[in-house]
């Protein structure tokens, strides 16, 4: 776009992804090395191939191509009859081969498309396509000095020295590239909420492991006019349009806060008359900037070429044949229609797979409502106030059955269930049968309730007395002596009426 310099003139963003997720996988892509490299010593995990040592052939993992396969079928993406793989020459530390095998023309995944909702607005953005390829090793850059290692990673200008560590070389990567169909950063957040849910649904990803969700953006400013009702922007519009490619975002967060600044920055250049350079900037998460890194290489300088130690793949056939779970816009709607819930509460109770199952369990032993009321409100508020998530307790949903059990069958009452057994449950790790125990909470009997009363009324001839006159408050004072000669055990609301009931006979 050539910058006309107009203080009015209206612009639009554009935007588009390239979001690398790892596979979650036992092995990596074409080596039998163990991904599982979270608490490694460096280069422990490598073999000849995923080091690229002359000689060493891949063999590709049918576990990643299952994974792609479903990720290909959440999105409602074609799979090709035959898939093939490329070699992407560059010549960089952390790419022994100084080639990526990844996958060119024929992707595994092509033309997809994923729903998500903004502030309640349904949107679906276009998947161009997801293909597989291996992941670099990662790099250290490290100054000089006495500290620890990582208190001395530095910049690459600032360093003395870099270390290499290829555990990850070789780490299955599916890269999912969208059409630039999103309009506003927000909207790229919600997508990658929604992306990571329905991976992990898929059991192919895990979010919580270091670097497993890598984010390339690419921005560039439009005229606003040139935005249809729909949404739409023409195409020659679009390459004419000059984008920025912000690398290093590794949160939805962090794509949010690049976006903005991004959009800001392109704005005003613009605005004053100067041009987008089409670049790669480098996201800073620290700043919440971006800078500038190189100007965009093109496909050209990759020289890709077709991976001659690797066949194609005949693949077509497996999307029949490899099954997926029940996705989160399908179970929303399933626990409206079946458990009659809220949007909102199908919502919060579809969020993660492993909420929705522990749902689904409790309601089978108990009513919806009180299982919804469980998982949704109690359970998931009580975690969230901690910052703790549904898997730091995923070995203790028999406990918290348990505790609506203790609900259900009216041992305890509710509020004890909710403000003192199931806090202490997580405060202590105690099992809800212990805190029970200790905090004497199981319900009084009947009879001692009863006794409780009659002790109240004759105890307290003069709120008897304001209670007959018609006074409010004395029916509470009474209630809360009943609470008190109970220890707090006895249904308040039970209370008042056995009280009534005493006081009227
Ligand atoms: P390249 O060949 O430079 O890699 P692609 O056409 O493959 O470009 O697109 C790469 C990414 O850039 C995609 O995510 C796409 O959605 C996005 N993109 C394409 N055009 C634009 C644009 N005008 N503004 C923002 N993003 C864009
Ligand atoms: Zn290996
Ligand atoms: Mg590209």
């Amino acid at each position: 776009m050539t910058a006309q310099a107009s203080e009015s003139r209206e612009l639009a963003a554009v935007i588009g992804l390239e979001v690398h997720v790892q596979l979650e996988t036992e092995t990596k892509i074409f080596c039998g090395c163990s991904t599982d490299v979270a608490d490694a010593e460096p280069n422990t995990h490598t073999c000849p191939v995923c080091l690229g040592l002359p000689g060493a052939l891949p063999v590709v993992n049918e576990g990643a191509v299952e994974a792609a396969v479903k990720v290909g079928k959440a999105i409602d993406a074609d799979i090709p009859e035959e898939t093939t793989f490329h070699r992407k020459n560059y010549y960089y530390p952390d790419l022994p081969k100084n080639f990526q095998i990844t996958q060119y023309d024929s992707p595994i995944c092509q033309d997809g498309e994923l729903e998500f909702s903004v502030e309640s607005e349904r949107r679906s953005v276009d998947i161009r396509r997801a293909h597989l390829e291996e992941d670099p090793g990662s790099i250290k850059h490290v100054r000089e000095g006495t500290g620890p290692l990582e208190s001395r990673t530095c910049s690459i200008e600032r360093a003395d020295y870099t270390l290499i560590d290829y555990n990850r070389a070789g780490t299955p990567l599916m890269e999912i590239v969208t059409e630039p169909d999103f309009r506003a950063p927000g909207e790229v957040r919600s997508f990658l909420e929604k992306l990571e849910e329905v991976l992990e649904y898929l059991g192919v990803f895990d979010a919580t492991r270091d670097g497993s969700l890598r984010i390339d953006a690419n921005l560039s400013m439009v005229d606003a006019d040139a935005v249809g009702e729909d949404g739409d922007i023409d195409e020659s519009v679009l390459e004419d349009a000059n984008r920025t490619e912000v690398k290093n975002i590794s949160s939805h967060k962090g794509a949010e806060q690049a976006l903005s600044f991004e959009a800001s920055r392109q704005r005003k250049l613009i605005q004053s008359g100067r041009a987008v350079e089409q670049e790669t900037r480098h996201f800073n998460e620290t700043h919440g900037n971006t800078v500038s890194m190189r100007s965009k290489e093109e496909e050209k300088d990759y020289r890709y070429f077709r991976e001659a130690d690797l066949p194609p793949l005949r693949v077509s056939h497996w999307k029949d044949e490899v099954p997926i779970p029940e996705l989160p816009d399908a179970r929303r709607e399933r626990f409206v229609a079946e458990y009659g819930l809220s949007e909102e509460a199908a919502s919060k109770l579809t969020s993660t797979k492993q909420v929705a199952d522990f749902f689904e369990d409790v309601a089978e032993r108990f009513d919806a409502d009180l299982a919804a009321t469980w998982v949704a409100d109690n359970l998931l508020g009580e975690l969230n106030y901690r910052d703790m998530a549904i898997t730091d307790i995923d070995d203790r949903f028999d406990e918290v059955t348990r505790l609506v059990e203790f609900v259900a069958e009216d041992e305890i009452t509710a509020k004890n269930a909710r403000e003192t057994v199931l806090r202490e449950m997580l405060d202590t790790g105690d099992d809800p049968d212990s805190v029970v125990d200790r905090e004497g909470l199981g319900k009084t009997s009947g009879d001692e309730v009863q006794q409780a009363v009659v002790d109240a009324i004759d105890e307290n001839p003069d709120a008897v007395e304001d209670y007959h006159n018609g006074e409010d408050g004395a029916i509470n004072f009474l209630v809360g002596q009943v609470m008190q000669k109970t220890g707090g055990s006895a249904d308040p609301g039970d209370v008042n009426g056995l009280l009534r009931e005493e006081l009227e006979s």
